[in-house]
């Protein structure tokens, strides 16, 4: 194994265990990546005695070690040298209570440490020691599963999962991330401890989360939650998706297939996070207003506003953030249908003016997300619907180079109004910026600042309010 000890710091670790008498392993997830030829940048070394110790001992020979901590609790240092962070940390036996997660944790082998890590493929380790370096060390046989691609835990799964419930996610995520197939005991160990998953934080669950989101073919990450209802210990509204009524003759389709569908293609045009969130919660409040008249079959009335809304308490509960992200991700639920709106005949420049300022700069993402939502089984329709998207991009193309309305302003701002009439903050001043926003949306007046002044005083006028 020693063609992967090329990084420097593997001697210079080497030599610093020397001096403490101390034996060193490199361990995980970095013996993994090597092996599958993915990048790495993190480093975790297992030491048998103090990692702290040996993390000092390191630093002091690195020269240019930008940053040192050292985690007394539990007994972790890291080191980050460039991109590059290494960890070290004293091999340990633990187990963990049933109520709770955190371990007791006591200093134990290198088997020991083996032992209570996730699975087979991340539980090999590389010897530093002089007498054998470069060496491997896999008791679980993880370089087999490795190349046959399979995900097994190194002891019983009822074990490996009721120590941290946390590993079964990291299943799922690195099944969905890899491509990889949890093996038939692991996977049924799953589905018999899905429900310990709630004692574990919120925070922890949705890191693995975001990287199933972010892996190349998220479906295949939400299948295996939805399958083994780890999905339904935190994301009831997704659940809710799933499934199909029939009525007269008529039925809707799955929408969480549906939505998982849309994910994947939105996976395929684009690496950003937020995106493939808009994806997933889409059409999250379609649940909640379904119904079903004999005039029009089954509706959905208004679920991209209700959707919209749902966003925030949705993230609040899985701790995504509550900032410009979680607005953007509610703005392109709330417009996912406008751009399909467009594609009817007759359009007015006026309606694309509209979905331009209300979209701004996200509006290319919005095009992403609309043309993804394109998913029947009939290839044909999926065709006409794409070529007429393009035809609205067309036409917001020809609008924008036209108005320039993207990061549209209003040219005379409240404060000028309440200047120009000598009033206070009232009623009037919101109606006449609104009548100008619609005005220059409408086409009715140019936006600039001339025809801007006229269209205030004018519309200040009809409101009985007199220039002094
Ligand atoms: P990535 O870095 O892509 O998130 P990783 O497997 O390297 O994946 P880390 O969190 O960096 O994950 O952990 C490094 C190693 O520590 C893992 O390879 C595994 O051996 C062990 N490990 C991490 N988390 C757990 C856990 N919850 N249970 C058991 N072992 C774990
Ligand atoms: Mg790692």
């Amino acid at each position: 194994m020693i063609q992967y000890l090329t990084h420097p710091i593997f001697i210079v670790v080497k030599e610093a265990a020397i001096t403490l008498n101390q034996e060193v392993y490199v361990v995980g997830g970095f013996v993994r990546d090597c092996m599958l030829g993915r990048e790495s940048k993190d480093i975790d070394f297992v030491t048998l005695g103090s990692g702290i110790d040996l993390a000092k001992e390191v630093a002091n020979r690195l020269e240019d070690a930008t940053e040192v901590n050292y985690f007394k609790n539990f007994g972790t240092a890291h080191i980050r040298q460039q991109n590059w962070d290494f960890e070290f940390v004293g091999a340990r036996k633990e187990s963990y209570r049933e109520d709770s997660r955190k371990p007791l944790v006591e200093s134990g082998s290198l088997s020991d440490d083996q032992n209570r890590r996730d699975f087979t493929i991340n539980a090999m380790a590389i010897s530093l020691n002089e007498s054998d370096y470069g060496s491997l060390v896999d008791p679980f046989n993880g370089v087999e599963d490795l190349n046959n691609g399979i995900l097994r835990t190194p002891l019983d799964p009822d074990v490996t999962f009721s120590d941290d419930p946390l590993r079964m996610m990291r299943a799922v995520r690195f099944a969905s991330q890899l491509d990889f197939t949890i093996e038939e005991k692991t996977y049924n160990g799953i589905c018999t401890m899905a429900s310990r998953l709630s004692i574990i934080s919120q925070e922890r669950i949705t890191d693995e989360l975001n990287k199933i989101i972010a892996s190349k073919r998220p479906s295949v990450g939400f299948k295996l939650m939805f399958d083994t209802k780890l999905l339904h210990e935190f994301f009831d509204e997704m659940i809710a998706l799933q499934g199909v009524e029939m009525r007269n003759g008529l039925s809707h389709k799955d929408n969480f297939y549906h939505t998982l569908q849309v994910l994947d293609n939105v996976a395929e045009i684009s690496d950003n996070l937020w995106l493939r969130w808009a994806a997933i919660m889409h059409d999250i409040a379609k649940p909640n207003t379904k119904d079903f008249n004999d005039k029009e079959g089954w509706t959905f009335h208004g679920h991209e506003f209700v959707g919209s809304k749902m966003v925030k308490h949705i993230f609040r509960r899985l701790k995504l953030p509550l900032n410009e992200r979680m607005r953007y991700v509610s703005k392109l639920v709330l417009l996912h249908l406008r751009p399909i709106a467009l594609t009817k005949d007759i359009v007015t420049d006026s309606a694309i003016r509209r979905l331009i300022f209300d979209a701004g700069e996200d509006m290319d993402d919005l095009m992403k997300l609309c043309k993804s939502d394109i998913t029947s089984k009939n290839e044909r329709k999926v065709q006409r619907f794409k070529q007429n998207l393009k035809i609205v991009e067309q036409k917001i193309r020809d609008v924008e180079d036209r108005d320039r309305v993207r990061n549209f302003q209003p040219t005379v701002t409240g404060e000028e109004i309440m200047e120009i009439f000598k009033i206070k903050p009232s009623k009037e001043v919101g109606i006449i910026k609104n009548a100008l926003k619609d005005a220059v949306l409408d086409g009715e007046i140019k936006n600039n600042r001339e025809e801007a002044i006229n269209f205030v005083l004018k519309k200040g006028n009809e409101l009985g309010l007199t220039k002094p």
